[in-house]
């Protein structure tokens, strides 16, 4: 990471005070140059609860503004100015205090709350495959979670036998970009 120049893209379901600026310092405590920031509202990723559903053309038109601002931010970039969401000290004091401050340990209760239906699960590995924090193997031919999970979802939303919850007790609904862009999964 040693001199190498970063653009800090988060992504976030409500509002992100600082997501880019966290990036931001550890990536800069690791000797890079960060250029920019840029937030994104996204279509929410938690897939085993009502609370946070929305309509499909509500999430479309979630995306449709999330792609204008990428293409305000590439006009800008191209001028030679970064976005810069997230990088300064008023977002950082949201981040802390909006954020940071009430979630903090929150999120560490569910590292090891993951539930497998093992009715449900055929063993296929996808859960293994996609999890960036390898909290899965697979034994006697079903999923089994190693208590390292943050949250992110990413399990939930692909397992292709809804499979995996973690807030909730059923997948209510699963998503993914293809889903909303027109593209065969
Ligand atoms: S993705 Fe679902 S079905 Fe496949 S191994 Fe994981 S939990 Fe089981
Ligand atoms: S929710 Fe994310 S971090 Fe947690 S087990 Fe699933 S893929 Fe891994």
């Amino acid at each position: 990471m040693e001199g190498k120049k970063v653009f800090c893209l988060a992504t976030m379901g409500a509002f992100s005070g600082d997501g880019a600026g966290c990036s931001a310092r550890l990536l800069k405590k690791c000797g890079a140059t960060v250029l920019g920031g840029l937030h994104l509202k996204m279509p929410d990723s938690v897939c085993d609860s009502k609370l946070l559903k929305k309509s499909k053309e509500e999430k479309m038109e979630t995306i449709r503004r999330a792609e204008e601002k990428i293409g305000r931010a590439v006009g800008q970039i191209k001028s030679g100015r970064y976005p810069q969401n997230g990088l300064g000290f008023f977002p950082h004091l949201v981040g802390l205090f909006g954020q940071r401050l009430w979630f903090y340990g929150k999120t560490k209760r569910y590292s090891d709350k993951l539930k497998i239906d093992r009715a449900r699960c055929i063993g296929c590995g996808v859960c293994v495959r996609i999890c960036p924090m390898k909290n899965f193997t697979l034994e006697n031919q079903a999923a089994a979670p190693h208590g390292k999970c943050t949250m992110c979802y990413r399990c939930i939303s692909g397992c292709p036998q809804k499979a995996i919850t973690l807030v909730g007790k059923e997948v209510v609904e699963q998503y993914r970009l293809e889903n909303f862009m027109g593209h065969k999964e």
